[in-house]
């Protein structure tokens, strides 16, 4: 059965707050499991693959760097990393094999955004969606448009498929049926996976299982039929020194997504938002489930009547699980069958993070260096 509010948090909030946020009551295991809550000050905070995004956004930050700018600067690191699946350079592509990204950034000071959605050919969306900020009138630029946009300012156009990634593509798309003109691996007479495949096995196989379950860390995988399907993104939160706050996400969102879907990550007030009031938040996970809880939008306001960052985060990971009422995306138990992580930071420098299935974790960087936190699900393990 889907958790209540109740059941989600059970502690007792303070409400009114605004500006002063008074340390709302938390129970001796809430406090233990939410240290962050306790932080005052600069921070940079990211989902898990965003070690490096938060070291850097951190040390621009601490140099004088706007907030918008340090988180943009922390996740092009990760965009450029051929490694993650889930970002940029070496993302996993839609159906047809094209790789489409999207990226989001508001800046808290000027309470303005910028976004590109399904953007082709360009590795580095998150900055072209701070040049959509910086230089535009507009908050969100799509496609062909968003590509010319980025191209006329100066970005290359690249092909951001890599042999990892297009290997996997290609295994999957074989793997759909065994009725159309690709064969599946136990259809081949002689390994024609060489030189193609270099070694590594396909979606699907034990291979491939062991890397998506070494992805499914950091990652979501859902599995529809036997076929994998994966999301994961950055989100990167920033409070520096003054308390002015901003956050960025960029994704190459659900692989083998239809082409032209567009996740939460590029949708202000879905997978990112801010409020230089109050503080910033994102998200990473079912984008689906985001959009439809403005989850951004939502964790900001939690923050406003009080709440903790931690408290804010596990509020709307529970309203997204009691919203959610497709048969389809519960599995038998009646739980969720998805994952989405939440993320926040408050302008005083409180931070924290909340995810559905148990196991969350998050990227934080402070004066005591960067470093991976557990955070607290609506499920318990
Ligand atoms: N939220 C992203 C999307 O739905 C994917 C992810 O964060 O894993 O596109």
């Amino acid at each position: 059965m889907a958790p209540t509010r109740r059941d989600v948090l059970s502690t007792s909030l303070a409400i009114p707050a605004i500006l002063a946020f008074p340390s709302v009551a938390l129970s001796k295991t809430r406090r233990q499991a939410a240290p962050g809550d306790d932080h005052r000050g600069p921070v940079a905070i990211a989902s898990a693959n965003g070690i490096p995004a938060v070291e850097r956004a951190f040390a621009m930050m601490h140099e004088g760097a706007d907030p918008a700018d340090a988180a943009v600067a922390g996740v092009t690191i990760v965009e450029n990393d051929p490694n993650d699946l889930s970002v940029g350079y070496g993302g996993l592509p839609n159906e047809e094999g094209v790789i489409q990204l999207d990226a989001s950034v508001m800046h808290g000071p000027t309470h303005k955004s910028g976004a590109v959605a399904c953007i082709e050919g360009i590795k580095n969306p998150a900055a072209v969606a701070l040049l959509v900020l910086k230089r535009t009138d507009h908050c969100l630029i799509v496609g062909e448009g968003a590509k010319r946009f980025a191209m006329a300012n100066g970005f290359k156009e690249e092909d951001l498929m890599t042999d990892r990634t297009r290997q996997i593509w290609m295994r999957w798309n074989a793997n759909l049926n065994d009725r159309d003109d690709w064969l599946d691996e136990d259809q081949m007479d002689w390994d024609a996976r060489d030189p193609m495949n270099r070694g590594r096995g396909p979606i699907g196989s034990n291979e491939a299982v062991n890397e998506l379950e070494r992805l499914a860390a950091d990652h979501d995988v859902r599995w529809r039929n036997g076929v994998a399907y994966t999301t994961g993104t950055i989100n990167c939160c920033t409070v520096d020194g003054s308390g002015d706050v901003a956050s960025c996400t960029t994704t190459s969102g659900l692989s083998w997504k239809i082409p032209g879907r567009v996740g939460d990550s590029p949708i202000t007030g879905a997978g990112m938002y801010c409020d230089n009031d109050v503080g910033a938040a994102g998200a990473t996970g079912r984008g689906e489930a985001v959009i439809l809880n403005c989850g951004g939008f939502s964790i900001v306001r939690a923050m406003e009547r009080g709440l903790t960052p931690t408290e804010a985060c596990l509020e709307v990971a529970g309203d997204i699980v009691r919203r959610t009422k497709e048969k389809r995306l519960r599995g038998e138990d009646g739980r969720v069958n998805f994952d989405v992580k939440l993320y926040a930071a408050r302008k005083d420098g409180a931070y924290g993070g909340a995810s559905i299935r148990p196991g969350g974790r998050f990227a934080v960087c402070d004066e005591n260096g960067a470093r991976i936190e557990a955070c607290p699900s609506v499920y318990n393990a």
